[in-house]
């Protein structure tokens, strides 16, 4: 069995790799293709070529997902298992990770939900995720709430995707309530000013993700900056009612973070432009920080820096101890995005 979550190691962090097909920009020219996926084995191959010399490299990961591979696939043998353990009252975090336009918002959004009735078939994660918890809990007939938040991270600041109608414009925008992070006294955290979603039905959710996708784009264009720096976090958070068997009422809480991380291109480039733009830096740090907390956590290597960035400290009650963590790293096979392929997958593999 390849899911880490079974072994009894102490780790709950599993790595998967996602790589997209050619784009049918890049079917037209003949865009030769360098990388390729063997599922069975969990490996994925690059070919890159330095100096007239053929580098071959392999990489192994917990599960590894090649073009022709389905939305409903990789939810089904990926994430169906999640949603599992935050019904039993886990706290779970899904992201996911690599260069801009390898499909990260594909993977986690994809189509969206349903609309009219009909599920699309390109439908992401959340929306999948959404319609399984509504199902399981339909079934198992208990009593429950569920509350969403839908967050953006730029540039180390926080924007609620789910607040109000009236910031349409730039000025609206700039002089809404702002929302903190804040530290609660007892080594948690929370955000001020965050407007929580109770929502009833699957249906709800799915016109949430839509009005916050919708809003992430506007807010995008008003502050000219775009999405590829900026990190969204999708959090739904659920409280089952239970009875033990001596009739107590006990509640169990879990919380499925869903998080399209900023373009890992943002961090492999830094490197070369040191003391750039605050912009730059800034979005380095969440990103950056998030790679040593999970480094730390599965080398258990003692500090975990958490504190770092305000991706890390926010995610905190879902990173480490009785959490789990799945990290999808999507790539493009095509030659051209070769270099940035073998940084994503130095970065997933080096979270293993
Ligand atoms: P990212 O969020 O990583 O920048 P996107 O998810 O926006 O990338 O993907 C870029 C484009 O490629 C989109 O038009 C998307 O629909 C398409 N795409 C990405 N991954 C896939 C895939 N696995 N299958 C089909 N189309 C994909
Ligand atoms: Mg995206």
């Amino acid at each position: 069995n390849s899911n880490k979550f079974d072994k009894d190691r102490g780790v709950n962090v599993q790595v998967l790799l996602r790589c997209r097909p050619l784009s049918e920009d890049d079917m037209k020219v003949n865009t030769p293709v360098v990388i390729s996926c063997n599922e069975i084995r969990r490996e994925v191959s690059a070919v890159q070529v330095v100096a007239n010399k053929r580098i071959d490299r392999t990489f192994n990961f917990d599960k590894v997902f090649g073009s022709t591979s389905q939305q409903a696939e990789l939810y089904d043998e990926a994430i169906s298992p999640i949603v599992h353990e935050v019904l039993e009252g886990y706290n779970c975090t899904v992201f996911a990770y690599g260069q801009t336009g390898t499909g990260k918002t594909y993977t986690m959004e994809g189509g969206g939900g349903a609309k009219n009735g009909e599920f699309p078939s390109d439908a992401g994660v959340i929306p999948r995720a959404v319609k399984q918890i509504f199902e399981i809990l339909e079934a198992q007939n208990v009593e429950y709430n569920m509350k969403v938040t839908f967050l953006e991270l730029y540039n180390e600041e926080l924007t609620d995707l789910l607040a109000p109608e009236e910031t349409s414009t730039f000025v609206d925008y700039k002089s809404k309530k702002p929302i903190a992070l804040m530290e609660d006294g007892k080594g948690g955290v929370f955000v001020r000013g965050l407007e929580e979603e109770i929502v009833c039905t699957a249906n709800e959710i799915y016109k949430i993700l839509e009005k916050g996708s919708a809003k992430r784009h506007t807010v995008e264009t008003l502050l000219n900056k775009q999405s590829s720096r900026s990190h969204s976090i999708f959090a739904i958070t659920i409280h089952i009612k239970e009875c033990t068997p001596e009739g107590e009422e006990m509640i169990k809480c879990g919380k499925l973070n869903l998080v399209d991380l900023a373009g890992s291109e943002n961090i492999s480039r830094s490197g070369a432009r040191e003391g750039r733009a605050r912009e730059a830096g800034e979005i380095n740090k969440s990103l950056l920080t998030l790679g040593r907390v999970i480094n730390a956590l599965v080398d258990h290597s003692g500090h975990v820096p958490y504190r770092d960035s305000k991706l890390t400290r926010l995610l905190r009650d879902s990173l480490g101890g009785k959490t789990k963590t799945c990290i999808i790293a999507t790539i493009s096979p095509s030659i051209h995005c070769v270099e940035e392929t073998l940084s994503t997958l130095d970065y997933a593999h080096r979270a293993k």
